[in-house]
């Protein structure tokens, strides 16, 4: 035990006294480990989330959802690959149907588009081979891990039209050096999207035409139905890597054809059953 008598109850400044100080963080030490051990202990957040205020305001990014006023918002993107055979064969893949792969795109990247209007996109920094993707793009309201088959299409909240924008020489280089092709997909501006239309008035989408037009001439067109992995298939295997939540959303592959953009085209967007997407590059 230790000496009453000894220096650590010395003044430190006007009040607090080292004792005191020690004391002080002995009861918070046992009062963490009782809430530890205690089975009703249920910890609210992680010591990375504690409460506090914000040292400053990072802008949530949201969809706009048809008919609601309701903003959809927006966890995480994630994209498939090469999920047409013919756009796997044009990039250089064997489009037996090996397991899908995915990467992501950061959240801030989207550009929203609304129906009706011509967005300007801007021509991003360090390519000189920008290519579009056009895509089906499932939202979801709900989220889950391994999740089956049956139940996958459950989750999907809604559907719209985007382009998955994509530095292609930037993405080839890093490819070829066998690095990770970040730079090529994960840029702002790089998730250009139209607003969400809910399964109850739209359905699920799985056949249709799905088409791009640049300059009124058509560069890509394809059906839905020739997805190697449907919607549903994606998120079964997506839900085995990580646990889905809502808010995340699936880029759900391009079909073949992807080619280049220069400043002053207009790309338009079609799949049947939504509105045109349209976006000129500025
Ligand atoms: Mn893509």
């Amino acid at each position: 035990m230790q000496n009453p008598g000894n220096n650590r109850g010395q003044i430190v400044g006007e009040h607090m006294t080292i004792e005191t100080s020690n004391l002080k963080r002995r009861a918070a030490l046992a009062a963490g480990m009782a809430a530890a051990a205690s089975p009703l202990a249920v910890p609210l957040a992680s010591p990375a989330q504690a409460a506090g205020t914000m040292l400053f305001d990072v802008k949530r990014i949201t969809i706009p959802i048809v008919g609601s006023d309701h903003l959809f918002p927006v966890r995480r993107i994630y994209c498939i690959g090469r999920n047409y055979a013919a756009h796997a064969i044009e990039r250089g893949s064997d489009p037996t149907r090996e397991p899908p792969f995915f990467f992501q795109k950061p959240t801030d990247a989207i550009q929203n588009v609304a129906p009706g209007t011509i967005a300007d996109h801007p021509y991003p920094s360090l390519t000189k081979n920008y290519h579009h993707e056009i895509e089906l793009v499932a939202v979801l309201h709900k989220g889950g891990r391994n999740v089956p088959l049956e139940k996958a299409l459950d989750l999907v909240y809604g559907y719209t039209i985007g382009l998955d924008m994509t530095r292609r020489d930037l993405q080839n280089a890093m490819a070829d050096q066998k690095k990770p092709w970040e730079i090529g997909k994960s840029f702002d501006h790089a998730a250009v999207l139209g607003p969400i239309h809910p399964v109850a008035k739209v359905g699920h989408f799985t056949k249709g035409r799905i088409s791009l037009a640049v300059n009124g001439k058509i560069r890509q067109n394809s059906d839905l139905a020739m997805m190697m992995w449907s919607v549903a298939e994606q998120i079964v295997q997506l839900s085995a890597a990580f646990e889905l939540m809502p808010g995340d959303i699936i880029y759900s592959g391009t079909p073949e054809n992807v080619g280049p953009v220069v400043a002053g085209d207009l790309m338009e967007g079609h799949i049947d059953g939504l509105p045109e997407l349209k976006v000129r590059v500025v």
